[in-house]
């Protein structure tokens, strides 16, 4: 019995041939050729402004916080059900995190309940694709403009998918994309700051070069650089960029695997969801998911355990997924008090299923089987 993992990175292209390449090129400090080349191809095929390359998604949220002018008191507005650097990115700079529910469909932030959560505290909402699949961003953005807040695209999970017609994490004023080894598209750790208003571009360059106005020197645009603004390292070495550029490079050929992957499991399993057993994953019409995630919600949480420790007995690694953050020990001083049904109903449910780019149409079914067998 062969393990099946969650998770596997891999190689799709020139990534081992460009990190040669970058060795060559006698730069594997940051903002090289091939930091520069990721940038671009970006920018151009997921129409963003300005993007800058980050060591991690992490990086590009507590650079986005920054941007955002959270400082202490202010609130942000965002799911309780994402990942831990959602919210600290903005607790760091003081902010306080106001969860809300999710809708029970694509487990996303429910847009409905934003409004009611604002005050004259709120600064922001950031919110998260879950599994590479939209938010309602037409309504977010509205409510946004009209409190005057910024929006924040946590696009993690949400590289190469789209909201009518447009890329996520092109659409707040700011978005997040992560790079990590359990992402689409790899670097071992990376990530990239979308800046969709370019009044934020010049000081996301300081921020991002230890507060220095470096970028304007090499642009010929100041006759020294120094100190102007509170920064950090926030600049990826050429080595990851130079792996990541191959992996840009395959990035319909990747989406497309990860596509059939999705299929193979929805329609193995689509009996068991018509009769009621688990529930599978929505996309709605006006999404086209990158597939980052195949998820099945079980009946019960109970069932949901049992379910982990006997595709665990079987070699297979399913996960479960966040706890939810206002029932962590860090966040549960940011509780409200109010009921989020869905949040806390849900992630005791949900099951992650083995999900990577070299995955086999045996392991899938072996996969698919043991959950039939198992309920
Ligand atoms: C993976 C992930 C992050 C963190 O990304 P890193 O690149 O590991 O910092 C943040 N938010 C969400 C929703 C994620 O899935």
């Amino acid at each position: 019995m062969t393990k099946i993992p969650f998770n596997k990175p891999f190689i799709a292209g020139k990534e081992l041939f460009y990190i040669a390449q970058a060795v060559t090129y006698g730069n594997l400090s940051g903002d090289g050729h091939f930091t520069k080349k990721c940038a671009e191809l970006l920018q151009d095929r997921f129409s963003i402004p300005k993007v800058l390359l980050t060591p991690s998604c992490t990086a590009a949220l507590e650079m986005a916080a920054q941007l955002c002018e959270v400082g202490p008191g202010d609130e942000v507005i965002m799911p309780s059900y994402t990942f831990v650097s959602t919210a600290s990115a903005f607790v760091r700079m003081g902010g306080r995190p106001v969860f809300v529910d999710i809708r029970s469909d694509t487990l996303n932030i429910d847009e409905q309940l934003i409004e009611a959560a604002i005050t004259p505290r709120t600064k922001a909402i950031c919110v998260v694709h879950y599994a590479g699949v939209s938010c309602e961003m037409d309504t977010i953005m509205e409510i946004a403009a009209r409190h005057g807040l910024k929006v924040v695209e946590d696009a993690a999970q949400g590289v190469n998918s789209w909201y009518k017609g447009r890329a996520l994490g092109s659409i707040g004023h700011l978005g997040c994309y992560s790079f990590h080894e359990t992402k689409n598209y790899i670097c071992g750790e990376g990530g990239a700051l979308c800046i969709n208003d370019p009044a934020l571009v010049q000081r996301a360059e300081i921020i991002r070069d230890k507060g220095t106005n470096r970028q304007r020197f090499f642009r010929g645009e100041v006759d020294k650089y120094t100190w102007v603004d509170v920064g950090s390292s926030y600049v990826p070495s050429e080595i990851c960029s130079a792996f990541l550029y191959g992996q840009l490079e395959e990035i319909d050929r990747i989406s497309e695997r990860r596509g059939a992957i999705y299929s193979r499991y929805a329609a193995g399993l689509q009996s068991l969801a018509e009769s009621g057993v688990i529930g599978l994953p929505q996309i709605p019409a006006d999404c086209v998911s990158n597939y980052h995630m195949f998820y099945v919600l079980m009946g019960s949480s109970a069932i949901r355990d049992t379910m982990l420790e006997r595709l665990r007995a079987q070699q297979i690694h399913a996960f479960f997924h966040y706890v939810p953050l206002h029932s962590s020990p860090a966040g549960s001083q940011y509780a409200s008090g109010d009921e989020m049904p869905n949040t806390d109903q849900i992630s005791v449910r949900l099951l992650r299923l083995p999900m990577f780019f070299d995955l086999s149409k045996a392991e899938q079914q072996r996969v698919v089987e043991q959950i039939a067998e198992n309920l």
